[in-house]
């Protein structure tokens, strides 16, 4: 018997997750954006609009399921994810989780670990989130987030690889990760693994950060899913490969036997939370190129041209999200 897995409307099984983009934002914002309100507020229905606008994009390519990664204190809204998932059809996962300790908040739970038991308290709010809901909204969180810095996984990130695991083995809920500039999945899949949970429900993320071949199999021989879910995002500046290095990547990966590991997604950002992001101009094109269509409309054409076959395809983008999930 398969799993259930939570998508914001409620469970479905496996064979029901079809074609699937396994990290995206609808919105996203860095923390601090809650700040800023007076000059950058949200606005619930435009915001829909434009999320209803994307969802329907990656559904005329055929996805029926979208996990949203966006990390509780990065503005993670369970009651848009519905509404999208109602207004759509489109199956949407909720994250629960928070985000890296440079870019996140970190500032609360180190505050709670001052006062006691901090992981214990993260694997309650995991556990809560998952079984019972996401705050009142009756939205059930249908992965689990977690996040480490660049060559390290602070104290502070190693609490909640600590709790996730934990809420992994009870719920069976999948655990997805951020990898940051391609370091540390190794520690991150080996981290979770020694506290109990199951690498083949576990996505190691951003792994195509990194185009070094011996990093990416000595992350797979550890049984996970690595996620090349940055394609799209050739941001200069930000350290990130160009695509035509991650396809020649994932080709090679797939020569040597890889393929039942792999996931396909953008990291794409939909709506920035604050102020609206007005890209400098050496940034407009590539944002542009960063869009929840890039990797039907031009990644998996390059790699049908590079001697892939449609079925491979199929088993990247709907076998593998189907087993992870399910
Ligand atoms: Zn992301």
């Amino acid at each position: 018997m398969s799993r259930i897995i939570n998508t914001v409307l409620g469970p479905i099984t496996g064979d029901q997750v079809g074609k699937t983009l396994m990290h995206e934002h609808f919105v996203f914002g860095f923390p601090g954006f809650s700040g800023d309100v007076t000059c950058g507020e949200f606005d619930f229905d435009e915001a829909l609009k434009i999320s209803i606008k994307v969802a329907e994009r990656a559904k005329s390519h055929g996805v029926k399921t979208i996990v949203d990664a966006t990390a509780n204190d990065c503005g993670r809204n369970p009651t848009l994810l519905k509404a999208i998932a109602e207004n759509t059809g489109l199956n949407i996962l909720a994250s629960t989780g928070y985000y890296l300790e440079s870019l996140g908040s970190p500032a609360y739970f180190k505050f709670r670990s001052s006062l006691g038991d901090a992981v214990e308290e993260i694997y309650e709010m995991m556990m809560k989130e998952i079984t019972v809901g996401i705050g009142k909204t009756g939205v059930k969180a249908g992965v689990i987030k977690l996040a480490s810095s660049k060559d390290e996984i602070t104290d502070y990130e190693r609490m909640f690889f600590k709790a996730g695991a934990r809420a992994q083995k009870e719920t069976g809920a999948t655990i997805i990760t951020h990898t940051e500039a391609g370091t540390m999945g190794v520690e991150q899949a080996e981290l979770l693994i020694s506290e109990g949970a199951d690498p083949s429900h576990i996505a190691i993320g951003h792994m195509c950060g990194n185009t070094d071949i011996r990093y990416a199999t000595s992350v797979l021989n550890k049984g996970v899913f690595i996620a090349f879910d940055r394609f799209g995002l050739e941001a200069e500046g930000w350290g990130t490969p160009k695509d035509a290095d991650r396809e020649a990547l994932a080709v090679a990966l797939i020569a040597r036997g890889y393929i039942n590991q792999l996931l396909f997604s953008h990291d794409s950002v939909n709506i920035n939370l604050g102020r609206p992001v007005v890209w400098p101009e050496n940034m407009v094109k590539n944002m542009e190129a960063a869009n929840i269509g890039r990797i039907f409309d031009v990644i998996i054409p390059d790699l049908l041209k590079m001697g892939i076959r449609d079925e491979q395809i199929n088993n990247i983008m709907v076998k593998n999200p189907a087993k992870l999930l399910g």
